[in-house]
């Protein structure tokens, strides 16, 4: 049995501000990002279809998500008011994983060159 990983990306623009920061921070102040999501399954490649699964299925496990965060304020989203790229992917991992049991990780990109790796747990 072959096993193999997919990894898809989703992209949604929102603001957010981190209440936490010490004062001065430049995240303390309202500011949005283009926020890339990378959801990533892994599991055995079915011997006749031969693939692990089809990539349309995470997309629409991932559209009620998308809905909830695109061009909103996150830190007015239930359990996204500290809304870090941190939590951001915990708060996507718990909603997703129930509708994905092959999630492996979801990684969170601020920027292009900042990521937060979430494997559950
Ligand atoms: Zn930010």
């Amino acid at each position: 049995m072959m096993k193999m990983e997919l990894r898809k990306t989703f992209q949604f623009e929102a603001a957010h501000r981190l209440p936490q920061v010490p004062p001065g921070h430049k995240c303390a102040r309202l500011h949005g990002h283009s926020f890339s999501v990378e959801v990533v399954v892994e599991g055995p490649v079915d011997p006749v279809l031969g693939w692990v699964m089809d990539y349309a299925d995470i997309k629409a496990a991932f559209r009620p998500l998308y809905d909830q965060l695109d061009h909103n304020y996150l830190n007015e989203i239930p359990g996204l008011e500290n809304p870090t790229s941190e939590h951001v992917a915990r708060w996507i991992w718990d909603r997703l994983k129930p509708s994905l049991p092959l999630l492996t990780q979801v990684v969170i990109a601020e920027t292009c060159n900042s990521k937060c790796a979430y494997r559950g747990g």
